[in-house]
């Protein structure tokens, strides 16, 4: 992936482009707005870094309406460009100027009264061994998905060290949220927890936990010393190295790409691999890919933004259902719970499903 920088004259082009990458963009697509659109979000960033701006928190909050979801930058005419890096810089600003929205404001209070933003107290730390599996916030909540963990980890032979919860967080809700001395600590508290324990690699659920721990824990000067890996790339080695076992049975399966697997970790390829590793017909959205579109999830978890929620999520429910397929799955927990009107799967639920008992 081209590494992405952030400089000056970048924002100044982007704010003159012709903004066709707003067509993938969930916000403008869920409420039509223009200025919401990347183009003219970025022309607003302009106007403020040269002082032109006559209502500087009406221009924050619309800052806070980013799924900061990257269809923009992986849709984008450069290759060097990622417009989220200046989005996330006002918000930087703004939580240094204590004008974030509420919403945001209380997600921050909740997670530094109880280390995470669901406020849970209890740490889940069992097994043992040399691999290491991080229970993210998201996979925390989710029993369905933890008791199918435990089966496939079951099945593997591999003795695995599960932890998360409580004070165990990645901190990726204070990184959205603009707070960067507590997204630094929170940095540093996770390499703690990893360090602690010994693992040589560590395996996690959430698309957005992996982002911050292979691609932004580095901007806050910490840096693991532990191979981190999505959950779809564990089980697709498993599958490889012959460690499960599986009934094969053909059934049309759709996959919901999350938008970070996707553009930000370029991940697209393994959970279809594993699809048809267990025999299931593939059947793609035509927005799949490279080409997916936001679930919504973002914008409850990253912004507390319900409404723009909804309407992103059934949108993308729609085009989901459209495939016609029996079966729904993703890779990511966050996704999973937002499209649940489509009975929707995490991948290791799936997995541990196929897997022949005994
Ligand atoms: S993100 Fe890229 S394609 Fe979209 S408006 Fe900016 S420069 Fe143009
Ligand atoms: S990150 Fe996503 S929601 Fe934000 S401007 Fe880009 S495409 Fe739109």
């Amino acid at each position: 992936m081209t590494k992405k920088s952030k400089e000056p004259e970048q924002i100044a082009r982007c704010a003159m482009c012709a903004d066709m990458c707003k067509y993938s963009c969930p916000t403008y697509l869920a409420t039509g707005r223009e200025t919401l659109s990347p183009q003219k979000m970025a022309r607003l960033i302009v106007y403020d870094q040269q002082g032109l701006l006559e209502d500087e928190q009406g221009f924050l909050n619309l800052m806070f309406q980013s799924a900061m979801c990257g269809a923009c930058s992986s849709h984008c005419i450069y290759d060097d460009y990622d417009l989220r890096e200046f989005i996330h810089e006002a918000r930087v600003k703004a939580f240094a100027g204590g004008t974030i929205p509420q919403d945001v404001r209380n997600r921050v209070e909740t997670y530094r009264q109880f280390g995470n933003p669901n406020g849970e107290r209890a740490i889940i730390d069992k097994g043992s061994g040399d691999t290491g599996y991080f229970i993210s916030c998201s996979s925390y909540k989710d029993e369905a998905l933890l008791q199918a963990t435990d089966k496939v980890i079951a099945k593997s032979g591999l003795e695995v060290r599960q932890f998360g919860g409580g004070d165990i967080c990645c901190g990726a809700p204070l990184y959205y949220a603009g707070d960067m001395d507590g997204f630094r600590q929170a940095a540093h508290k996770m390499k703690t927890a990893i360090d602690s324990r010994q693992v040589r690699r560590l395996v996690v659920d959430c698309p957005t936990c992996v982002k911050m721990m292979t691609k932004v824990f580095e901007q806050t000067g910490t840096e693991l010393d532990v191979e981190i890996m999505h959950t779809t790339q564990f089980l697709y080695g498993l599958i490889k190295q012959g460690r499960l076992t599986f009934r094969k049975r053909s059934r049309a399966v759709t996959f919901h790409d999350p938008c970070i697997l996707s553009y930000d970790l370029a991940l697209a390829d393994v959970p279809r691999e594993i699809i048809r590793a267990l025999g299931f017909d593939l059947k793609e959205t035509v927005y799949s890919g490279q080409h997916t579109r936001c679930c919504g999830g973002a914008y409850g978890a990253k912004i507390g933004d319900h409404d723009l929620r909804d309407a992103v999520t059934s949108m993308r429910t729609n085009q989901l259902r459209e495939t016609g397929a029996g079966t729904f799955v993703t890779a990511c927990p966050t996704c999973k719970s937002v499209l649940s009107d489509l009975d929707m799967k995490y991948m290791t639920e799936l997995v541990a499903e196929m897997i022949i008992a005994g």
